[in-house]
C-alpha cells in the first residue's frame, strides 16, 4: 500500500503548525513543497526509503529526509509529537487523522466540541461533519474510515511485535532465581495474529522478589501498578505488559485459565461440570472439593482423559474432541522446515543481494531457497523483465555450483493481471523452477470478478503456488472481497499449493482457512517473503499461522527436502499438462 498520501499530509501538518508558532517562512514552504512533490511521485514512498533514495525526491532535504524515515519506520516523529505539544489545540489527538490538520481540528472542536477520535468517528457515522465549511461527504467518508482504522490500531497488536518484546521479558527474568517457572499467556501464547495485552505468568514462591525485579528492568519505561502479584509496566515501544506470580503448585491450572481462549476454556468447564468436577485458575476439583490436579496442564487434561494440546489449537474448533479421542494433529514444527518457498532480493525490491540471501539461507540451516523477485508490471518494485530474469538465472546457476550442496531454485512472484491473466507469457513461467502468483493491484473489485480473476490466473498450468490469497494487511488493509471457497476449490482441482505468508501484518492464508485448505487436500506453503535477510525469520510467524489451522509436516510443501520438492513441481506440472478431460475430476 502506498503511504505517499500519509506522508504528504504529516508534511501539511508539520507546516500548518509551524504557521500557528510563527516560524520562519522558508522552513514552513520546504515542508509544504515536500508535501506537493511527494503526493505528486509516481514511485511508494516507502519503497524509496526502503532503498535510502528519499533525499532523491526534489525539495526533500536531509532533515525532512531524515524525519520521513523515521516516521515510515516507527510509525510515529518525535518532531511532530513535541510541536504539537508546543502548540495549543484543543484537539490535538485529531491530528493523527490523515486530511484532518490544526484548522480542521480547530474547526472540529470550536463547532461540535470533538476532541477525541472515538468522538471523531461517531460525528462521521452520524452524518455531522459533512455539513461543517470544508468537508463534505467525500472527506467525512474518509474520516470516518481513517479513525476507525486507527481506533483498531490502537487495539491490537502484531503477533510478531508483541511476542519478542514478551521474549525479551521472559528471558530477562528467567535469570532471576525466585522464577521458578515462565511463560508467555493469553493469546500470545496461542499465537494468534494480533493481540491486546501482552501477559506472562510467573510461578515463584516469592513474588515480592520477582516483582521487584520486573519493575526495574531495562526495557522499563514506565511503571503502571505494583500490586504483590500483579504488576504492570510500559516498555521503551510504549506497549504494556502485564505480569501475574501465582504459586508453583497452581502453575499449571492457571496458565490453562490465563491462556485461553475463552472459548475453548467454557469448553472445558462445561466437560468438567458434566462429571460434577469444578475448574478454575486454582486447580480441578471433585465434587467433595478436593482439589485433583493444578501442578501441571498435562495433569489437568490427562485427569480429563484428554492428550494435552497445543495452545495454538486452543479455540474451540474441535480441538477437545480431537484430544478426548487422542485424535490431535501432531502440528509441524518450524525445525520440519527445509526451505524457504519465497523470497526477494535486490534485483526487485529486496534489500540484500541473491548472494546473502543464500548465505543468509545456509546459515538457517535450510537446504533450499526459491528466489521470487517481482514481475515486470510491478514497477515500484522494479520487477524483472524476461531478460533480466534470465540474467538471474546465470547468477543462480554460477551461486549453485558455489554454495553445493545447497540448492537455489529460481522463481518469481508473478502479478495477476485484472483480468486473471499472468504478468510473464508462458515460455517465460515454464523457464521458471516455482511460479508463485498474486494479486498486487486492483483491489477494488467485485466479489465475483475478483474471484474469477484468481481462478483464472490458478488454471494456468504453470503455477504452483497462490502467493498471499485475500490480500489483507493486519491493521491497514481489510482482505479484498473474494469467494475464498471457490478459490480454494479451484486450487484443489488444479492441485495448486496454498501460500501461508509470515509477514507480521500479512499472515496470509489465515489459521481458519488453512485448516479449510488442509481439509480440500491443498498442499500448504510456508514461506517468509523476506525482503532482507532479516525478514527470513518471518517463517516463525507463518508456521505458527499454519499450527493454528492445524496443518502436520505432511501438509507443508517445505517440510521436503529439496528432492522431494522438484519431484512435487515436476509431478503437479505433469499432471496438469494432460489434457483436461483425462485428469480425474474431483466433487465439483
Ligand atoms: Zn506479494
Ligand atoms: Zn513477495
Amino acid at each position: 500500500m502506498r503511504r505517499n498520501e500519509e506522508v504528504a499530509l504529516l508534511l501539511e501538518n508539520i507546516a500548518e503548525l509551524l504557521k500557528i508558532k510563527n516560524e520562519n517562512p522558508y522552513r514552513i514552504r520546504a515542508y509544504e513543497t515536500a508535501a506537493q512533490n511527494i503526493r505528486a511521485l509516481e514511485e511508494d514512498i516507502a519503497e524509496l526509503a526502503a532503498r535510502g533514495k528519499l533525499d532523491e525526491i526534489p525539495g526533500v532535504g536531509q532533515a525532512i529526509a531524515a524525519k520521513i524515515q523515521e516516521y515510515l519506520e516507527t510509525g510515529r516523529l518525535q518532531f511532530y509529537e513535541e510541536l504539537k505539544r508546543e502548540v495549543p489545540i484543543q484537539a490535538v489527538d485529531l491530528l493523527e487523522v490523515p486530511g484532518i490538520g490544526p484548522a480542521r481540528a480547530h474547526l472540529l472542536y470550536e463547532k461540535l466540541g470533538i476532541t477525541t477520535i472515538q468522538q471523531l468517528l461517531e460525528a462521521a457515522q452520524a452524518h455531522k461533519l459533512c455539513k461543517l465549511p470544508g468537508f463534505g461527504e467525500k472527506l467525512e467518508e474518509r474520516i470516518a474510515r481513517e479513525a476507525a482504522r486507527l481506533m483498531q490500531r490502537t487495539k491490537r497488536l502484531l503477533l510478531g511485535v508483541a511476542l519478542p518484546v514478551a521474549e525479551a521479558v521472559v528471558e530477562a527474568l528467567r535469570q532471576v532465581p525466585a522464577v521458578r517457572e515462565i511463560d508467555p499467556a493469553g493469546s500470545l501464547r496461542r499465537m494468534k495474529e494480533t493481540i491486546g495485552d501482552i501477559d506472562i505468568l510467573v510461578g515463584s514462591e516469592r513474588p515480592q522478589e520477582v516483582v521487584d525485579t520486573f519493575i526495574r528492568l531495562p526495557m522499563v519505561k514506565e511503571v503502571l501498578a505494583v500490586g504483590p502479584t500483579r504488576p504492570s509496566i510500559l516498555t521503551r515501544e510504549d506497549l504494556q505488559v502485564d505480569l501475574r506470580v501465582v504459586h508453583p503448585d497452581e502453575y499449571g491450572s492457571a496458565l490453562l485459565y490465563f491462556t485461553g481462549s475463552k472459548e475453548h476454556n467454557i469448553a472445558l468447564r462445561t466437560l468438567v461440570q458434566e462429571r460434577g468436577w469444578k475448574l478454575s485458575e486454582y486447580g480441578l476439583f471433585d465434587e467433595s472439593g478436593e482439589r485433583l490436579a493444578s501442578r501441571t496442564e498435562h495433569e489437568i487434561y490427562a485427569l480429563l482423559g484428554m492428550d494435552w494440546i497445543p495452545p495454538e489449537l486452543r479455540e474451540n474448533r474441535g480441538e477437545i474432541q480431537a484430544a478426548l479421542a487422542h485424535r490431535l494433529p501432531k502440528l509441524v514444527e518450524q525445525r520440519e522446515i527445509r526451505g524457504d518457498l519465497h523470497a526477494h532480493t535486490d534485483w526487485s525490491d529486496g534489500h540484500d543481494s541473491l548472494e546473502r540471501m543464500v548465505q543468509a539461507a545456509v546459515a538457517r540451516g535450510y537446504e533450499y531457497l526459491v528466489i521470487s523477485d517481482h514481475s515486470p508490471s510491478l514497477t515500484v518494485a522494479r520487477g524483472l523483465t524476461p531478460e533480466r530474469l534470465r540474467e538471474q538465472r546465470r547468477l543462480i546457476d554460477e551461486l549453485n555450483e558455489r554454495y553445493a550442496p545447497f540448492r537455489i531454485l529460481q522463481g518469481a512472484e508473478v502479478n495477476i493481471h485484472p483480468d486473471g491473466s499472468l504478468d510473464y507469457p508462458d515460455e517465460v513461467l515454464a523457464e521458471l523452477d516455482v511460479v508463485i502468483v498474486s494479486v498486487h493491484s486492483a483491489f477494488d473489485m467485485p466479489s465475483e470478478r475478483m474471484t474469477e480473476r484468481v481462478v483464472r490466473a490458478l488454471s494456468n498450468p504453470h503455477v504452483d503456488i497462490l502467493g498471499h490469497p485475500t490480500g489483507r494487511l493486519l491493521n491497514a488493509r481489510l482482505p479484498y472481497e473474494i469467494d475464498l471457497d471457490a478459490v480454494l476449490d479451484a486450487a484443489a482441482e488444479y492441485g495448486v499449493a496454498i501460500e501461508v505468508n509470515g509477514q507480521p501484518d500479512r499472515l496470509d492464508l489465515p489459521d481458519i482457512w488453512v485448516q479449510r485448505a488442509i481439509a480440500r487436500g491443498i498442499v500448504i506453503a510456508c514461506t517468509s517473503d523476506a525482503h532482507s535477510t532479516r525478514q527470513l525469520d518471518n517463517m516463525r510467524w507463518s508456521v505458527a499461522t499454519a499450527r493454528r489451522g492445524w496443518a502436520e509436516a505432511r501438509h507443508v510443501l517445505n517440510t521436503r527436502s529439496h528432492g522431494e520438492l522438484v519431484a512435487w513441481l515436476a509431478e503437479h506440472r505433469e499432471r496438469r499438462a494432460r489434457p483436461l478431460g483425462s485428469r480425474c475430476r474431483t466433487t465439483r
